[in-house]
């Protein structure tokens, strides 16, 4: 048996985790320079345009080392946002030790250190690479510096390489095999193996990655899930090549797949503790979170007819993406649609975005809403994420939302103007710690109705790009809650309403007034933009009749938003939907929500 390794890549956006991870899959002989094709490793369109990981790949390198002793090394890929970072935590705890990944010009960034306490957490090893030594602007020495200084690593045991030139390749999994510890666990104990990712196959069903922590599983074995109890008889195991591998077990240490005729996804949990039925382990691998959802939207298709094609859709794609959750909804302005759960806001426009690409939907997507908690006069308690169902205001005895612990890392000149931010978005019982010299924590107590528009965008800007940002949810507060409805020419379109603080209710119907005023077009007749609570109108805008000479002028607002219309209207598919006299783009729908 081949001694074995896993390992992950960590690395800020663009400091070549992709391209390195290609570059070893080469190095292994799993392809050859034909086969080879740029970032084999993501493999949606999205990943690749946005360039983040979305669903964690596995897969497992042979490798013969200089000392002449083979090695199986399993690189197990995680993905790269707070959303998903449940998963990235189940990721790298099937690990050993980790690549942490510096760009050569650009240096240590916020990202690499929020990466670096993520692999801390698992107590593991960690190699520093130097990465892009090829550029003319490489400066190696100041980002060794760094790496001693604002890490706290030893520069000695930095490896320098280029993953796109090939330089320095071997050297990175001499280190591997060297400097990261083989896995414990002996295939002698019960059977515990922990699942870290699973996705769908249309013949076999759930293929589930884990990593064997102890004992050995077989073909024929009745496995167990320790998170509900599903027994399930294992048909195939194997480990991840370029396609799967079957073998005739998996034993303590090594990484591959189980495959048990499961037909739904939704009963494979990340992070569950897989044992053998008539052996089974007593405790649950460390760590197990059940996923739940928690920000709400729903979609419609544009044209109601498209509704069964819809419903089609989003079971298929249900059945590639467990985190999704949906049911029947309707709306007075947009008809039959599905009222959907997601894990943060860019899962949603993830889901968004492969409905429209690989399912081929045309949809409108409404404000994203949390669960809020009523308590009413009639000593119910009533949990509420669609607008649609606001409690009659009259029963309301009090009100509750989820709070979230927001952690926020950044060079320390941004601390003013992420204190700021923080206030605005009704932050509370700021904390600072200072991880290493330079550098602040920030943590606040904050709603996370706040974060899910567009918080982590507007970190960005205040930061320079610097400050990374992760949030857990601590518990429901109470709150002060109003129902925001948008008029449109006198016509409550029931899918823009919104459930807000009242200390930020005007301000939200500004905004959405003055975004809607951007997003519709104008008409053969004046159109009026109003906010209300309860009847009594908050904000409004107005819409001037069309005049011949303005068509160019038609849509206003920034370059990338013009830029976007037309990309969308390029797709000969400028989607609009009629509420009363008025037709409204699709893109008004989303857009009330988006920063600047
Ligand atoms: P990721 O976001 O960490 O996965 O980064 P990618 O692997 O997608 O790389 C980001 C960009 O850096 C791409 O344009 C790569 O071609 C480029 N890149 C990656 N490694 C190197 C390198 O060693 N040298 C140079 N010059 N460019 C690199
Ligand atoms: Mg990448």
């Amino acid at each position: 048996m081949p001694s074995i390794r896993n390992f992950s890549i960590i690395a800020h956006i663009d400091h070549g985790k992709s391209t390195l991870a290609d570059r070893l899959i080469q190095h292994a002989g799993l392809v050859d320079e034909r086969q080879f094709h740029d970032q084999m490793l993501d493999t949606m369109d999205i990943e690749r345009e946005r360039g983040i990981t979305i669903k964690s790949n596995t897969i497992t390198l042979p490798y013969t080392g200089r000392n002449g002793e083979t090695y199986a090394l399993n690189l197990i890929d995680t993905p790269g946002h707070v959303d998903f970072s449940y998963e990235v935590s189940r990721a790298l705890a099937s690990c050993e030790g980790v690549l942490l990944l510096v760009d050569a010009s650009q240096g240590v960034e916020a990202q690499t250190i929020a990466n670096l306490y993520a692999a801390m957490e698992h107590d593991l090893v960690v190699i520093p690479v130097i990465n892009k030594i090829d550029l003319p602007s490489a400066d190696v020495d100041r980002v060794k510096e760094e790496i001693e200084n604002e890490l706290a690593l030893d520069s000695e045991q930095v490896i320098l390489c280029s993953a796109k030139e090939g330089i320095g390749i071997e050297d990175v999994l001499e280190a591997i095999v060297e400097r990261i510890p083989p896995p414990k666990g002996s295939p002698s104990e019960p059977l515990a193996a922990l699942v870290f990712d699973a996705h769908y196959d249309p013949f076999r069903g759930a293929v589930v990655a884990c990593r064997v922590v102890d004992g050995v599983v077989r073909p024929g074995d009745l496995i167990r899930f320790l998170s509900n109890g599903a027994v399930h008889k294992v048909e195939e195991v194997g480990i991840f090549g370029l396609k799967r591998e079957s073998r005739k077990s998996l034993s303590a240490g090594e990484v591959g797949y189980i495959i048990a005729g499961i037909k739904t996804v939704s009963d494979v949990n990340i992070g569950d503790t897989i044992t053998l039925d008539r052996m089974p382990v007593e405790k649950p691998l460390p760590g197990f979170r059940e996923v739940k959802p928690v920000v709400f939207s729903s979609i419609y298709p544009v044209s109601s007819d498209d509704y069964p094609s819809l419903a089609d859709a989003l079971e298929k794609y249900k059945l590639n993406d467990a985190a999704l959750v949906y049911q029947k909804d309707s709306s007075a302005a947009l008809g039959q649609g599905f009222r959907c759960g997601f894990l943060g806001l860019l899962h949603l426009e993830i889901v968004q975005e492969r409905l429209e690409r690989e399912y081929d939907q045309s949809i409108i997507m409404t404000v994203p809403s949390v669960q809020y908690r009523f308590k009413l006069d009639t000593a119910e308690t009533v949990i509420v994420e669609n607008p649609q169902y606001y409690p009659d205001p009259t029963r309301i005895v009090s009100a509750e939302e989820p709070f979230i612990r927001a952690s926020i890392l950044c060079p320390d000149r941004y601390m003013g103007a992420v204190m700021k931010l923080c206030s605005e978005r009704r932050g509370e019982n700021p904390r600072f710690s200072v991880p290493t010299p330079g550098r602040v924590e920030i943590v606040f107590d904050m709603p996370l109705a706040e974060v899910i528009f567009d918080f982590y965008d507007r970190l960005k800007t205040v930061t320079q790009g610097y400050g990374s940002f992760d949030y857990e949810i601590i518990e429901y507060r109470e709150s002060n809650l109003a129902k925001l409805d948008i008029l449109v020419n006198g016509e409550k379109v029931d899918a823009l309403s919104l459930i807000v603080h009242r200390d930020r209710a005007r301000e939200w119907a500004v905004q959405v007034c003055e975004r809607l005023k951007e997003e519709i077009p104008r008409h053969q007749f004046k159109i009026a933009i109003q906010g209300a609570i309860g009847g009594k109108i908050i904000a409004r805008s107005t819409i001037s009749a069309f005049r011949k000479d303005v068509t160019a002028k038609c849509y206003g607002g920034d370059i990338t938003r013009k830029r976007k219309l037309l990309e969308k209207q390029k797709k000969g598919k400028k989607r609009m939907k009629m509420v009363g006299a008025v037709s409204i783009p699709q893109s008004a729908f989303v857009a009330v929500l988006k920063a600047e």
